[in-house]
Formats: structure tokens, C-alpha cells, sequence
């Protein structure tokens, strides 16, 4: 490996930069940590407690991130509403801070990781997908786990988390200058990550494992 390897992977909801990020971590033996799940949890808790969610986000602890309720798509909106108050992101920000600076190195996913938490990672991936990929994917994914719902439904909610991601003024969703843009409409996981990882390694950096 040639230095410490931080991996910043950036994207809209459903690109595939969460499958990416974890299949990277676990490729590379780095721990990895889905900073989403933290604006879920804010996003959740402020609204079943009634608390301010910038009270909530100053502290989270590690219990509140293990709710399944999380990883529905209604936690998704209400997480991306709480992410656009700045003191949501302030007191976020250390503890994903301390966690990209781990000696061992480290993988991360969201939306601001390569412009904000980790600006000097030596690896910084921007994941996207046309909005009809994502949407169908997503719908896919909830039709598996039983969910009723429709895909013009799923496509209207992916559009309106995508543009208040984009265009809230606190770190809205945005590539780093330096960052690899890998666009995964016509590509499944596996693709998309061979892709990732020859980047890498044109690096310089090679898992260390056998
Ligand atoms: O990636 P995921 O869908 O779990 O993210 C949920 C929401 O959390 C996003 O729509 C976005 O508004 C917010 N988020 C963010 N910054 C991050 C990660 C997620 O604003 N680093």
C-alpha cells in the first residue's frame, strides 16, 4: 500500500455507493462507516422524541443507529430534511471526523465525505446513476422486502430527496474536483466495483490480505 488509505464514496440515494463502500471496506480490511445511517437515526429520533434535531445529532450514541426502521425509505426523507439544518452537520462532524482519521485507514459513503469530512482522502469515488436507474432499483429492493408501493411514487420521492440534496446551501450533494465519477445505469455491482478498485489500484494502493 503506498500510505494511509482513506476511500471518500459520494452519491445520490440508490447509486450504489453504499454496496461500493462496504464491498471496498471489506476488499481493503478497512473499517467503514454508512454516514447516512447517522442523519436516519437524527432524523428518526427527533421525530418519535419531539427533540430539536440538532439536540438529538449532539447525542447520538451507537444503540440509536441499530433500528431497522432506519433503512426505509420514510427514514430517508426525514433524514434528508434534518441534513439541511447546518447545526445537524456541525455536531455530526467530528465524530465521522475521528473516525476517517483511524490509523488503520478507513471507508466512508454519503454525500459530502470527499468535499467536507475527508477533503485530503487519497481516494474520492463520485457514484451516480440516471434517476430512472436508481428509482427502479430502489423499487426492486422494497418490492423484495414486501413493501407496497408504486415505481411513479418511487420515482417522484427519489427526484424530490435528489433535489433537496442538491440544493440545500449546507454541503449540498457534490462531486470533490478530484474525484473518480463512475456512472452505474448499465452496470451491476460487480461491474461497478472492478471499476472502482482498478482506479484504486492504479494508485498505488493493493489489499494487503491474501
Ligand atoms: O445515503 P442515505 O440514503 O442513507 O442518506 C439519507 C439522507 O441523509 C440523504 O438523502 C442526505 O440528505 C443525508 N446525508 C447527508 N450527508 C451525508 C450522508 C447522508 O446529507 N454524508
Amino acid at each position: 500500500m503506498s500510505g494511509r488509505l482513506v476511500i471518500a464514496v459520494d452519491g445520490p440515494a440508490a447509486s450504489g455507493k453504499g454496496t461500493m463502500a462496504k464491498r471496498l471496506a471489506a476488499h481493503f480490511g478497512l473499517p467503514h462507516l454508512d454516514t447516512g445511517l447517522l442523519y436516519r437515526a437524527v432524523g428518526w429520533k427527533a421525530a418519535e422524541s419531539g427533540r430539536a434535531p440538532a439536540d438529538v445529532a449532539a447525542d447520538l450514541t451507537a444503540s440509536d443507529l441499530e433500528n431497522p426502521a432506519l433503512r426505509t425509505d420514510e427514514a430517508g426523507q426525514a433524514a434528508s430534511r434534518v441534513a439541511a439544518v447546518p447545526q445537524v452537520r456541525a455536531n455530526l462532524l467530528n465524530f465521522q471526523k475521528k473516525f476517517s482519521s483511524q490509523a488503520s485507514g478507513a471507508v466512508l459513503d454519503g454525500r459530502d465525505i470527499g468535499t467536507v469530512i475527508c477533503p485530503d482522502a487519497p481516494v474520492k469515488l463520485f457514484v451516480t446513476a440516471s434517476v430512472e436507474a436508481r428509482a427502479e432499483r430502489r423499487y426492486q429492493e422494497l418490492r423484495a422486502r414486501g413493501a407496497d408501493t408504486i415505481k411513479p411514487r418511487v420515482l417522484a420521492e427519489m427526484a424530490e430527496r435528489d433535489r433537496r440534496d442538491s440544493e440545500r446551501a449546507a454541503a449540498p450533494l457534490l462531486a470533490a474536483p478530484d474525484a473518480y465519477h463512475l456512472d452505474t445505469s448499465d452496470m451491476d455491482a460487480d461491474a461497478a466495483f472492478a471499476a472502482a478498485l482498478a482506479f484504486i489500484e492504479r494508485k498505488g494502493f493493493r489489499s494487503s490480505g491474501p
